[in-house]
């Protein structure tokens, strides 16, 4: 028997790792397993190169659980190890590993989760003593044993082992216990060994019997050695893709359609992206590509590895070229990493256009599914985006979809305005805004529906992209103005006319929650109706964005700003105006009257003080005459409030555009419903 000193300086390292790495203690399985079917493996192709004339057997790796000896065991039949091996690879290397590793991180316990790549030695973690027993595949090797409690030193002896493999037993600690349940352990070879390319067995296959489950002698074969992604795609069928992604996921409906990468130069790449049914709640779906090292789980978060808009898609990466024991922000300027992801960006946007062009009408059908994902990724790949510019769809309210080109070249002779400016009208809300889509229709104008969560963002992404093009939402203006020609007509008010009948319809206005209003005159078609209420695009878009954006919130608790237009051509209104002229005129000028001239005469006042400060008198005069003012105004408002009150029109033509908004409820809505019984 021999005893040693494994070689590294700092005393007693086992317990200061076992605290830093406390949050992924269970990777010492993937370790452990890995190398078994590593040597599993080597021993495969030793004998392909006839360097192993033996008998090569099975060579499956077995996790075993002893719960009265307190032991995990990993068995293989690989190509084992004798006394030089252990020395070489296990003394000096595993834990030169270690050696380096914790001089690294000694300072960042943060940088050590999620960590890959402590190999053997993370067996330490869980356990009290390591064991391995081993026999080389040598002609004439002799049988080791190894043996460590965790403290630097070791006894390598004489093994027992008869047949070619390695056993590494480990003694597990009191505090991991957990690891000695058999169902612990299964739960993580199906996450971290699912897919490796040697069976794993992990106790043995149970059925019911009797009223418990019991063992069987059936092996319990925890993974498929040769998984979809690792097979050429003109081996699969679409139903191997599809049972595939079940496989991954299960419960969920069938994929839209699936990507295979393979590239291996110039680097190592292969996998399955699928295109879930994402719909609108794609927060869930997030980070469910789970990230392969040859056939080893690492990890379901890519982020950093693909673009962010990938991570809404699913299935598997498996490539050995990414650095993966290294902090989250390194990888992303990794060479190597961003190559894989421009990689991926291409083959994803590429596969999308071919869809799209070899059959269009499905790729139409699967728009509502796949639109969050390429809207999102237009939004913040700028590489996706132009590459997207080819089959990015729009969809109007009828639900026809165009090309980008297309679009434009739909709406460009109508909806082109004497700027020059093209503009696009769009609905958010195509039930809400259905007077105004209409509207927007009957002129010959097409709109788009843009009711998808990104497109607050997508709006602006769609203006900035093109020349000479504006998208207005159908309800921001009427349709006379929502895009300006030469033939506007004028309003044909008087200012006495315009003054009143601003003040009717301000004065029978109903308080209406978040919600502000002024009056404007418009003269539109006679036939059109009598109010239109519309809401500001650029102040609707800035409340839409904050909402958005955290912090901006107060923009949001504003009240949202209508316009009253008021069709001074319709007949209705024209009637009105000749009524309220009528009645109201001889008692309302008499008070305009006086406010112009106070006003005139506030003015020369200011005119003759030197500098515009006034003295002492010629203030108090001043103020005399602007509280004679305010008085005047205040008797105006009463007269003609006071009439507008008792024309049930006014309300009613106000009511009837808030109904046409969704904005009338609760008791203005039954006494709208009363009036109009009584005008009936
Ligand atoms: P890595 O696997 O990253 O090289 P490890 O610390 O896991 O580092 O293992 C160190 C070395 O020990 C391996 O490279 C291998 O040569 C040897 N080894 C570990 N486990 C086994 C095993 N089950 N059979 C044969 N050799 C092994």
């Amino acid at each position: 028997m021999a005893t040693g000193k494994i070689g590294v300086t700092t005393e007693n390292i086992f317990p200061v790792i076992k605290k830093f790495l406390y949050s992924d203690h269970e990777i010492f399985l993937r370790e452990l397993v890995s190398n078994a079917v590593d040597a599993s493996q080597k021993i495969r192709t030793l004998s392909t190169f006839g360097e192993f004339k033996g008998e090569l057997g099975t060579l499956d790796v077995r996790v075993t659980l002893d719960k009265e000896a307190g032991t995990l065991t990993v068995s293989d039949r690989g190509i084992g190890m004798d006394a030089e091996d252990i020395d070489k690879y296990i003394n000096q290397i595993a834990f030169s590993g270690a050696e380096e590793f914790l001089a690294k991180y000694k300072d960042n316990a943060a940088n050590i989760i999620g960590h890959f790549g402590l190999g053997f030695y993370s067996a330490f973690m869980v356990s009290k003593k390591v064991v391995i027993n081993s026999l080389s595949y040598k002609e004439g090797a002799e049988p080791v044993r190894w043996s460590c409690d965790g403290s630097p030193e070791f006894t390598l002896e004489k093994g027992d082992r008869t047949d070619r493999g390695t056993d590494i037993i480990l003694y597990i600690d009191d505090d991991s216990k957990e690891f000695l349940e058999q169902a612990r352990i299964d739960t993580l070879l199906r996450k971290y060994c699912r897919f490796l390319p040697v069976p794993v067995i992990s106790g043995k296959q149970q059925e019911w019997k009797d009223g418990a489950m019991v063992d069987t002698d059936r092996d319990n074969v925890i993974n498929s050695t040769e998984p979809q992604w690792m097979k050429k795609p003109s081996e699969l069928t679409d139903d191997d893709y599809r049972a595939f992604y079940h496989e991954l996921y299960p419960g969920q409906d069938d994929p839209l359609f699936w990507i295979h990468l393979n590239v291996d130069y110039p680097f190592t790449l292969t996998g399955i992206l699928f295109f879930p049914k994402i719909k609108n709640n794609f927060e869930v779906t997030k980070n469910r590509i789970q990230l392969y090292c040859n056939q080893v789980y690492v990890t379901d978060s890519v982020e950093g590895v693909v673009p962010d808009f990938m991570m809404l898609l699913q299935g598997v990466i498996d490539s050995p070229d990414i650095p993966l024991n290294v902090s989250r922000s390194y990888l992303q300027s990794d060479t190597a990493v961003k190559k894989i992801s421009t990689y991926i960006t291409k083959k994803v946007s590429s596969r999308l256009e071919d869809l799209f062009k070899a059959d269009r009408k499905a790729f139409e059908g699967k728009w509502p599914d796949i639109r969050i994902f390429i809207e999102y990724g237009m939004l913040t790949d700028e590489k996706f985006r132009d590459a997207a510019m080819k089959f990015c769809l729009l969809e109007d309210t009828d639900h026809k979809f165009f090309t980008l080109d297309e679009y434009k070249t739909l709406v460009e002779p109508a909806q082109t305005d004497k700027n020059g400016d093209i503009i696009y009208l769009y609905t958010t809300d195509p039930v809400g805004q259905y007077n105004y889509i209409k509207a927007a229709n009957d002129r010959g104008y097409n709109v788009l529906l843009m009711d998808g969560q990104l497109d607050t963002h997508f709006v602006s992404l769609l203006e900035q992209k093109f020349e000479k093009t504006r998208l207005v939402r159908v309800d921001s203006d009427v349709v006379d103005r929502l895009i300006a020609k030469d033939n506007e007509r004028t309003v044909n008010l008087t200012p006495t006319q315009r003054n009143i009948l601003t003040t009717m319809f301000n004065s029978q206005t109903p308080t209406v929650e978040k919600a502000m209003f002024m009056v404007s005159f418009e003269a539109l078609a006679p036939e059109d109706m009598p109010i239109v209420i519309t809401q500001d695009e650029y102040m609707r878009r800035m409340k839409d964005m904050a909402a958005l954006q955290p912090g901006m919130s107060f923009y949001g608790e504003m009240p949202d700003s209508y316009t009253l237009v008021v069709n001074t051509s319709n007949p209705l209104i024209e009637k009105l105006r000749d009524s309220s002229d009528k009645a109201l005129a001889a008692k309302v000028e008499p008070l305009d009257r006086t406010i112009d001239s106070n006003n005139a005469k506030i003015e020369e006042l200011r005119k003759a003080a030197p500098d515009g400060k006034l003295d002492a008198v010629a203030q108090k005069q001043s103020n005399e005459l602007t509280e004679q003012n305010e008085r005047a105004r205040s008797d105006r408002e009463l007269i003609i409030s006071a009439y507008a009150g008792e024309q049930p029109l006014v309300r009613q033509l106000i009511d009837l555009a808030l109904l046409g908004n969704g904005l009338l409820k609760g008791k203005d809505l039954s006494a709208f419903i009363a009036r109009s019984v009584k005008l009936l």
